[in-house]
């Protein structure tokens, strides 16, 4: 399986860091090798000083697509859930600044933890989802899914045009506003429409 991340997809996320609006989906990749087994805590990479969370909606692709239409995207993904999109942002901004893919800041080992999946189904309504994550206790990120700059099937359509999605592939989002560092010790904890789904320790 693969890890499909969107960048940049909510304004006030673009505005903190500063970055450029997008016209059309950014995405790039992580490896299966990016997913936090269950039980296990997030090792804090050594070599970056500065790792940001990124909370975001993620998608469950349930079965094999290419070139999908817009009209037919919803039928392409089955589930949802939260995930953190670790990003060692020293490391990326170096990237940035030669020109340079952002592999090394995005795609390391266990850089991907996600929570337990919900039905599409079951959701009380699919096109507005409330998320969030909660550092030590406190809230530092709360996000909306009506809140984004391309929804789920405009980024599912686009993507399966440049890269086959196949079952089981995961697709993160985007992260709404609110981003900052992680520390040793720290425990995160991720929440789908005021449930919890996740929690882990930075160690
Ligand atoms: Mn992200």
């Amino acid at each position: 399986m693969k890890i499909i991340c969107i960048g940049r997809n909510y304004l006030a996320h673009i505005a903190e860091l500063d970055r450029d609006l997008p016209t059309e989906p950014l995405f790039f990749m992580k490896p299966e090798s990016a997913l936090l087994p269950q039980g296990m805590p997030f090792p804090y990479p050594s070599f970056s000083q500065i790792v940001h969370y990124e909370t975001e909606l993620v998608l469950r692709i349930c079965k094999q697509g290419k070139e999908v239409g817009l009209e037919r995207a919803h039928e392409y993904y089955d589930a949802v859930t939260v995930g953190v999109d670790f990003t060692a942002r020293d490391v990326q901004q170096q990237c940035i600044s030669k020109g340079h893919p952002w592999e090394k800041a995005k795609a390391f080992d266990f850089s991907a933890p996600v929570g337990e999946f919900k039905k599409i189904s079951e959701l009380q309504d699919a096109c507005a989802i409330d998320f969030g994550m909660r550092l030590n206790g406190e809230w530092v990120q709360q996000g909306h899914s009506t809140d984004m700059i391309f929804s789920f099937d405009k980024i599912v359509s686009y993507v399966s045009h440049f890269v086959t999605l196949e079952r089981g592939d995961y697709v993160f989002t985007g992260t709404p506003q609110g981003v900052g560092e992680v520390h040793v010790g720290d425990e995160l904890e991720l929440y789908l429409e005021n449930q919890s789904v996740l929690v882990f320790k930075v160690i």
